[in-house]
Formats: C-alpha cells, sequence, structure tokens
C-alpha cells in the first residue's frame, strides 16, 4: 500500500510504502534495489539533460546484442548445417519487445538513473514475474532472458568518471524476494534493512533477519519497480513501513525512536544473568533458536540458558550436500563446547517447505510444506541420517547435547528414528568413541496428528518442543509463507491453543517437559498464555532472549494459568489475543513495541 504526504517544501515527496513489519528495528539508508539471476550494474544518478542521451546508449546497447545474435545464430547454423536451428530466436525476441523497451525508455526518465540500471530494474520484474509461472518449461526460459540480458548490459559503452553506489555502501535492500540463503549470506555491515515485495513473517527469510537483529518489512507491493535506487529511506521493522525522501521532521522521530529502543535494550541487556523466574517463584528456561554457527556470538551475548532449536538445514547452504560425519562433528562440538554447561538441541535434517533441499527432486512439488520433508527425508535417505546422529553423539562428549527429530507425525517415524539412534551408538561403542550414553532424544511437536497423539508420543520420548510455525500452518491450513492467507495464521486460534495444551498434558503425565521453539515463544504478547498453559522453555531468537527473560521475570504463573484456563474456554482468535496481552499490558507495557 502506498500513501504519499504533502511535498515538504524545498525537498522531495516523503512516500511511504505500507507492508507488513517481519523483524523489529530501524534503518536509516539510502535504497538499494536488487534482484536475483545476474549481477546488477553500476547506478548513478543523470539529470534531466543526460536523460536522452542515456536512452541512445540503450538503444544502441539493444542494436550490439541484436547483430551480435545474428551472428551466433548463422555460426551455429554452419556448424550444424542446420537453418532450423532457433535457439537465439528466444533470446532475439525479447529484445524485440516493445513492452519490454518502452519501460526501459520510460524507466530511464522517470527515475534519472543511467540507462543499464534501468534496464536492469525493468528485467528484473520481469524475470520474477516468470519466475512464478506455474508452466516449467515458461519458468526454464528464464535462464536464456536473464543470458540476453547479461550480454545487454556487458554492451553498454561506457565513458567519464562516475562513483556508483555499490552494494558495499550501507544501504536498505529492497528486493522482489529473498530466499533464506540470501538472508544469510547478507553483509550485515552493509545491509542495514530489507523489504520485498513478496515474503511473509514466519517464513525462514523473516525469522533469520530476526535472529541477526536486520530490521525487515516484507509485502510491499510493486516496491522493486517503483522504487527508485539511491533514494534517502527509513525502514521501520516495528510497523513495516518503508518511507522514502524522509522529511526532517520523520528523520528526527526515528533519530528519538532509535534512542529509546537502544536505552531499552541495555537496560535489558544489563539484566541478562538473572534468573527467568515467576514472582511466584516459577522457573523457565529461556534459550536461542539458531541457524548458523556464526550466531553464537549473539547467543552468548543474550544470556540464553542453552539452545534449544539448532537448524542444522542451514548446512547446507554453502554446499548442496550435507557435510561428511566429520565436517558435521566437529561444528556440532564447537557450538556444545561453546555453550557448556547449557544444553544444545540438534535438531536432524529438516530440509525441503521453503527452506534448502538436500538433494533436487525430478520435479518442484505441488505442495512443499506436505511433500518431501524433515524426518521423511532423512528416513528415506538412511546412510545420511547415519551420519548426521553419529556427528551429533560423537559432539554429545564434549558437552550438553540433546538430538530431535523434526515433522513427526506419528509413532512409526519416533521408533524408526531411535532404531537408528541405537545403531549409532551400538557402533561408536564397538569403535570406543566417547559419547552421552543418556543423550535425551525428543520431538517436535509440529503435525497436527503429533499433538493429538501426543500421549502415545510421550512414553517414547525425553521431551516435546513445539514447533508453532509449522504446527500453526497445518492446524489451519494456511501456508506460512503465502501473504494470502497471512490473515488466517493465528497462533491464538483456538484449535492452535488446544493442540499445545494437549501436547502439554500427556508430556506432564509422562513425567517430561515441553517446550516451544516456534516464533510465537518470542512474541512477548503471548508469553502469558504460553507460560499459564504450562510450557517449561521458550527458546526464541537470540535478540528476543534478553526481553522474554525480563517478561517472564514480571508475571504470576498462578496468574498466568488462570487466564489460560478462561482463554481455553473462548472461540475466538481475537479475544485470546486480548486476554493475554490484558496481561502483557498489565505486567510490562513499556516492553511491548
Ligand atoms: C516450527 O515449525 O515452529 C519450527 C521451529 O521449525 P521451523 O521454523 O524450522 O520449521
Ligand atoms: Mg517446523
Amino acid at each position: 500500500m502506498l500513501r504519499q504526504n504533502m511535498p515538504q517544501s524545498g525537498s522531495e515527496q516523503e512516500i511511504i510504502y505500507e507492508g507488513i513489519p517481519a523483524s523489529p528495528g530501524i534503518a536509516i539508508a539510502p535504497v538499494h534495489v536488487s534482484a536475483r539471476g545476474f549481477a546488477a550494474p553500476d547506478i548513478y544518478e543523470i539529470n534531466v539533460t543526460e536523460v536522452e542521451g542515456e536512452q541512445a546508449r540503450f538503444m544502441q546497447a539493444l542494436d550490439i546484442t541484436k547483430r551480435q545474435l545474428v551472428e551466433l545464430q548463422s555460426r551455429l547454423e554452419d556448424l550444424s548445417g542446420n537453418n532450423e536451428s532457433g535457439i537465439f530466436e528466444a533470446h532475439a525476441m525479447i529484445l524485440e519487445d516493445r513492452a519490454v523497451v518502452d519501460r526501459v525508455i520510460q524507466a530511464i526518465g522517470r527515475r534519472q538513473q543511467n540507462a543499464e540500471y534501468a534496464f536492469y530494474a525493468v528485467m528484473q520484474n520481469f524475470l520474477e514475474a516468470m519466475r512464478r509461472i506455474p508452466d516449467p518449461y515458461l519458468r526454464e526460459r528464464t535462464a536464456d532472458i536473464e543470458d540476453v540480458a547479461q550480454r545487454v548490459l556487458r554492451n553498454f559503452s561506457t565513458e567519464g568518471d562516475v562513483r556508483p553506489l555499490g552494494p558495499e555502501d550501507q544501504h536498505v535492500l529492497v528486493a522482489y524476494d529473498l530466499a533464506p540463503s540470501d538472508t544469510a549470506s547478507m553483509n550485515r555491515r552493509h545491509v542495514l534493512g530489507f523489504a520485498t515485495e513478496q515474503g511473509s513473517v514466519n517464513s525462514h527469510t523473516a525469522i533469520l533477519a530476526r535472529s541477526f537483529g536486520i530490521p525487515a518489512v516484507v509485502g510491499l507491493d510493486g516496491a522493486v519497480i517503483d522504487i527508485i535506487a539511491l533514494t534517502p529511506s527509513i525502514l521501520d521493522g516495528y510497523t513495516g513501513k518503508l518511507i522514502l525522501h524522509p522529511a526532517p521532521e520523520t528523520l528526527e522521530r526515528y533519530r528519538s525512536l532509535m534512542l529509546a529502543k537502544e536505552k531499552v535494550r541495555s537496560s535489558l541487556d544489563a539484566m541478562r544473568g538473572a534468573a527467568t523466574e515467576t514472582v511466584d517463584g516459577r522457573s523457565l528456561t529461556v534459550s536461542a533458536n539458531i541457524e548458523l554457527v556464526d550466531e553464537l556470538a549473539l547467543v552468548k551475548r543474550s544470556g540464553a540458558k542453552g539452545i534449544g532449536l539448532y537448524r542444522t538445514e542451514f548446512l547446507l547452504l554453502n554446499g548442496e550436500e550435507m557435510p561428511d560425519e566429520k565436517q558435521q562433528a566437529e561444528v556440532y562440538t564447537r557450538v556444545a563446547r561453546e555453550m557448556a554447561p547449557h544444553t544444545v538441541i540438534i535438531r536432524t535434517l529438516d530440509a525441503g517447505g521453503d527452506k534448502l533441499p538436500v538433494e533436487p527432486l525430478t520435479d518442484p512439488e505441488p505442495n512443499p510444506f506436505l511433500g518431501w520433508r524433515g524426518i521423511r527425508v532423512s528416513l528415506a535417505r538412511p546412510a545420511m541420517f547415519r551420519e548426521q546422529i553419529r556427528a551429533v553423539l560423537r559432539a554429545s562428549a564434549f558437552g550438553k547435547v540433546a538430538l530431535m527429530f523434526p515433522m513427526i507425525s506419528g509413532i512409526s517415524e519416533v521408533t524408526r528414528s531411535k532404531e537408528m539412534v541405537k545403531r549409532c551408538m551400538d557402533e561408536l561403542e564397538k569403535e570406543a568413541v566417547p559419547f552421552d550414553h543418556h543423550l535425551p532424544v525428543g520431538i517436535m511437536i509440529e503435525v497436527p496428528a503429533a499433538a493429538i497423539c501426543a500421549d502415545l508420543l510421550a512414553p517414547e520420548v525425553d521431551f516435546f518442543s513445539i514447533g508453532t510455525n509449522d504446527l500453526i500452518q497445518y492446524t489451519v491450513a494456511a501456508d506460512r509463507v503465502n501473504p494470502h492467507v497471512a490473515e488466517l495464521y493465528r497462533p491464538t486460534h483456538p484449535g492452535v491453543i488446544r493442540l499445545i495444551k494437549r501436547t502439554i498434558d500427556a508430556a506432564t503425565d509422562n513425567g517430561i517437559w515441553t517446550g516451544v521453539c516456534g516464533e510465537m515463544a518470542g512474541d512477548i504478547r503471548l508469553t502469558p498464555l504460553l507460560l499459564g498453559l504450562g510450557v517449561e522453555e521458550l527458546s526464541v531468537g537470540p535478540q528476543q532472549v534478553p526481553r522474554v527473560g525480563q517478561v517472564i521475570r514480571s508475571l504470576s504463573h498462578a496468574e498466568c494459568a488462570a487466564m489460560a484456563d478462561e482463554a481455553l474456554r473462548l472461540s475466538r482468535s481475537q479475544d485470546i489475543l486480548e486476554l493475554s496481552m490484558s496481561l502483557a499490558r498489565k505486567h510490562y507495557a513499556n516492553l511491548l513495541d
């Protein structure tokens, strides 16, 4: 949604894009518009008198490219003796497409930026639309178009000496969409925040942004094509705004807000060693979720009492294959050693869904979240599963380690996974490799069937960790990364909280503990509810640890439990949220964003 404020005298008009807040924080920097596929060219501003010259440069680059393609085609025909070869026809067609050409010509005038950048921006929009076409044949054509676009970029003549704004400068990144791997590999000294057209609050891209403390906004319609790179901006990750050409008073307001937030942060930091116990003496563990070993420093600074979820699928980031047993053991050992004496819960691979696939499937899955994911992949690839479990066991000799299985839907997956653990233990025993013989083994409760059957699963395991991100999506049948159904994705849906309650009750009856490691655990509006339902551990992004700790210290367990009993009798998500919020406002209004 776009809102324009009145022009400020003597300055550019302030423009506010409204999206969905995905990671809290404020960034003040020029925007840099980027996308996937091929490298962005340099970008620089031109003045009105240079527009025509730039348009001519663009037309010239197109002509050169067309000539090259004709030449290439005839060379290929000479070689193959086949004059029907149409390989470069599709390439040439895009250069003839008036809609594309006109858009670039207009964009040069409108943006007043160099021709290659205007061309790049138009092509990126076009390519992103193509990447989303369901037809696999058409989707594959994107590679051809990227190829020809790259060729056009090489054919721009350059002269003069310009100082481009490159991604090495501090900026707010605007993109059509970002994959979790893009966020993980972001240079955080340069990317102060990001905004995307696509995406959702519960995607792994957003989760990573929150872990790293990168302010982020998603769901900004039309941002990539409309926003002109280099524009001064403020990204507000609290309310989901991207403000272009901020007026001086807006800048002032945001600078004071940043200071105020910083103050709250330092006061929370000062408390990070304090026990996380309610006013009536109930103790909860606040641990951290990590995706990458890079985050360990943040976790240690946060005062977290362990790692409640180590998402090992992010080991796939730098390659297509899972690292071998030795490499994994080294990583896990480092995490276990650094976190000792606290526990590190290592979750076996949960590739699939919106995360990196462990291996490319021949056809894209029609419903990746209902497909080949988590424990299903591990059980189907026993050699890989065995290596991972052996690596975790090896690490268990150097600290306190627990093992956790994702996406469990029933007892047979638990039994088969435990058989693999037993087999690995026997092997290591024979090989005289030290490991923790009492390694706790737990499961994620994130599939509704597992929550419903929690009483059947509890006797088999040492703990439950509720993955609310998935539990919510599967319970209300609303894809966690699809903005069109974001309205339905409600953590306080009565169906969700009943499943949480059922899980905790089954755990209590069987003498095991229950934690929550989904994003709900870090949403402090809902801490009173989770606490009242009987959760014993909350595992949250490292940035949220101090705040959640302080929230627990402000609450009374008895009061939360009475509130949760009442919540379980309500029929509307909004009313349940309100009930939890009433305690949040009463006890820690200052901490709510
Ligand atoms: C969850 O589903 O809540 C969870 C913690 O796992 P992930 O977000 O990695 O799917
Ligand atoms: Mg999950």
